[in-house]
């Protein structure tokens, strides 16, 4: 990828304190049980507890001031400045040119996320967070929650390598909360009752795989961000975390009535629609079959 914009300022670094611990949203795949469970909420999960959960939202006073950028210069900015956050935050930058203007052509105001960078385990607003949960992003407290060794380690493990790979992971949480913004979240929870909950979780995922892709296409069209390979490589990312191959590389049968974030050949076939058509349209998961 070739990043030459400005960094994003919504980073918020909490790397290097202690994890918050505790909080139930630390045992966030409990009560549904099993590797593959937990496999398949490693990556790129929204946690599926995050939206089924009562909430545990912080109080507004709390939000407020923790909305605030540089409201609190101590805790943002504590780590000192490395590649990985300098990727992470242009990153970021580049998916907020993009849904700006996505939300501008709607006549509407983009809030970007804030996306905090963490080691080890953290307070989100959704519960306790920990590394082994992989990133996600909490609706409650609007942020994306990224622990920056334990994604490499897991690109390598899950053979997802490379720049725009990790990239794509950030811009699919970052589509979570556009879906946030947009009121898919909310809806997707009362679709929920009365339907297959994890159906529908899915069909939130691919859209969010939709999203990345469209991200893509928009920063690319705009400031030529792709380098040859970067669009395979992310194919073979969103392949890579198909819940059919994780559950099968966890050594389990392959049960697609528990899919949470669809099947690789799903997740390739969103995101694909998003890089080609680089339209919000085509991203409507919810309306097809
Ligand atoms: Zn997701």
């Amino acid at each position: 990828m070739r990043l030459g914009g400005p960094e994003s300022d919504n980073i918020e670094d909490r790397r290097g304190r202690g994890g918050g611990g505790g909080g139930r949203g630390g045992i966030a795949v409990g009560g549904l049980g099993g590797v593959a469970i937990l496999l398949v909420c490693l990556f790129f999960g929204i946690d599926p507890s995050v939206l089924l959960s009562d909430g545990e939202a912080p109080p507004p006073t709390q939000r407020e001031a923790s909305r605030e950028p540089g409201r609190d210069p101590g805790q943002r900015n504590a780590a000192p400045e490395d590649a990985g956050r300098r990727f992470v935050a242009q990153v970021l930058g580049e998916t907020e040119q993009v849904w700006t203007a996505q939300f501008t052509a709607m006549g509407r105001q983009y809030q970007a996320p804030v996306l905090v960078l963490f080691s080890g385990a953290t307070q989100s607003g959704c519960g306790g967070a920990q590394a082994q949960m992989g990133p996600f992003y909490c609706p409650n407290d609007r942020r994306v929650y990224i622990d920056l060794d334990f994604m490499a380690q897991l690109q390598q493990q899950l053979g997802a390598r490379g720049d725009f790979a990790a990239a794509y992971i950030v811009a699919h949480e970052v589509g979570h909360h556009v879906q946030n913004e947009l009121g898919v979240l909310r809806r997707a929870e009362e679709l929920r009752r009365g339907n297959d909950a994890n159906a529908v979780q899915v069909r939130v995922e691919l859209q969010a795989d939709c999203f990345a892709g469209l991200w893509a296409k928009r920063a690319n069209d705009a400031r030529r961000i792709l380098e040859p390979g970067d669009v395979e490589e992310g194919l073979a990312a969103a392949a890579a975390v198909g819940d059919d191959r994780l559950q099968r590389r966890a050594g389990g049968r392959v049960q697609p009535e528990s899919f949470t974030h669809g099947s690789s050949a799903e997740r390739v076939r969103w995101f694909r629609r998003g890089l080609e058509s680089g339209a919000l349209s085509a991203c409507d998961t919810f309306a097809s079959r």
